[in-house]
């Protein structure tokens, strides 16, 4: 007997109107097992890049990773390649699914750093292709074999930084495309109970319940945490009032910021590649059509925008007030440059690390009273409306007004956060350590 490990990726199985790799996986993850094969890591979620234009949905990648006897190696590979061909939408123009198949224990380390640019940055398909040749893996593509990509970077990114849990719950299959039907109060519980260790369950600042996606994917809810203990925990507390037909709990880059790579200087921003970067604003903000709000910062190597856009809320709200002068640190995606527009940061999050003064203009006050002066029109001198002394020649001061934001870090609202921003309940339980061994015994259930 002859064990043998293997790195199954997946990806681009689905299309807006139907499916879910995630849900692919799920699938896998029990017909896997009856085969007598042993999960050696909870499956993986990794999100890959959001900020490049031909993403696929949400963006994300699964791996599975398994122990097995080398007799099961055919009928492992075939249930894979099975489900992926009954579950793909297929007809649908953009649907690219690929398959990866990683024999061997580790992970090389030119594969692990294939997975850190498609989180951070851009790759492509024969770049993948020939790491497949190098390494001896083997893929399978269907139609232009994009998934390919998605499905190496999910075999290489093997989350041994800061990473987090995702318990997913589907639905039956005659819910699809209905509304989904979870007590929403149960909802709002849960949070409170579970708060700080799981994350994005409710908008508060819409009051609205963000574990339920929209449309018409199989997946009923989802709720992330810190440990697959209490995403489990969490998802016993929500009442669903319709059938749950499985659900799985995953290991993600979700939350992690790992998207973003610091640069050094603005200059070596590049379109697509999600940074953190210093500048000064270098003129007051602009309010432009459609109520989005770009101000740009500078630093000795160049000058870009930054964008706060309408739906992103708090953040805009807090990007109106930045005056020219102010020290920030941005950020977010980047957005190639066009003829309207130059380099642009698609803000996420905003620190404020040294506000400018801001100053205004005005009247002296009442040399007699106190009272500030009333201005008569121009070159008219002033008037005190307190004690009716008239005075001219008296010149406008300069007044130090409050500003009404203040150093801290600012980040979009929870319902337009990307899946891989970190929101502000997880700052402070990063994990730095790799993940522990072995998994908790009921991982998943099929119903
Ligand atoms: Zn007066």
């Amino acid at each position: 007997m002859t064990t043998k490990t293997m790195h199954i990726g997946l990806d681009d199985t689905d299309s807006p109107r139907k499916g879910c790799t995630t849900y692919v996986a799920a699938l896998l993850v029990e017909k896997l097992q009856r085969l007598g094969i042993e999960f050696i890591d909870y499956p993986n979620l990794v999100r890959l890049n959001p900020n490049v234009p031909w993403k696929t949905r949400g963006n994300g990648a699964l791996c599975l990773r398994v122990k097995y006897n080398k007799s099961v190696e055919d009928e492992i590979k075939e249930t894979v390649i099975c489900t992926v061909e009954e579950q793909a939408d297929l007809d649908y123009e953009g649907t690219d699914p690929g398959i990866v198949f990683f024999e061997g224990k580790r992970i090389p380390k030119e594969v692990r750093m294939f997975s850190k640019n498609a989180v951070t940055g851009v790759v492509n398909l024969d770049d993948a292709l020939k790491l497949l040749r190098k390494f001896e893996a083997e893929a399978m593509g269907f139609k232009r074999c994009r998934g390919i990509i998605g499905g190496l970077a999910a075999v290489g990114e093997i989350l041994q930084h800061d990473h987090t849990f995702e318990i997913l719950a589907y639905r039956i299959p005659e819910n699809y495309g209905f509304k989904r039907k979870v007590d929403e109060s149960s909802i709002v519980e849960m949070d409170k109970a579970t708060a700080p260790y799981t994350f994005n369950n409710v908008d508060q600042e819409k009051d609205r319940v963000l574990i339920t996606p929209r449309g018409p994917d199989p997946i009923l809810l989802g709720i992330r945490g810190e440990t697959p203990e209490i995403v489990k925990k969490a998802f016993e507390m929500v009442r669903p009032l319709e059938p749950v037909e499985r659900w799985v709990i995953f290991r993600t880059n979700q939350g992690t910021d790992a998207h973003l790579r610091q640069v050094r200087q603005l200059s070596e921003m590049e379109p697509y590649n999600p940074v953190i970067a210093k500048g000064i604003v270098a003129a007051d903000p602009k309010i432009i059509p459609r109520r989005h709000v770009v101000f740009s910062i500078k630093d000795e190597s160049a000058q870009v925008d930054c964008a706060a856009y309408e739906p992103t809320g708090a953040l805009r709200k807090i990007a109106r007030k930045l005056i020219a002068g102010d020290h920030v640190e941005v950020y977010g995606g980047v957005r190639a440059p066009s003829q309207s527009h130059p380099l642009t940061i698609n803000l996420e999050k905003i620190r404020l690390l040294k506000l400018a003064p801001k100053i205004i203009y005005c009247n002296p006050v009442c040399p007699r009273c106190g009272k500030r002066l009333k201005s008569m029109g121009r070159n008219k001198g002033s008037r005190c409306e307190n004690c009716g002394t008239k005075y001219t020649g008296l010149s406008k001061v300069e007044v130090e007004v409050e500003r009404e934001i203040e150093n801290t870090l600012y980040m979009t609202s929870s319902r337009s956060q990307r899946h891989l921003t970190k929101p502000f309940r997880r700052y402070g339980l990063e994990k730095s350590h790799v993940a522990p061994e072995g998994l908790i015994e009921d991982w998943y259930h099929v119903f």
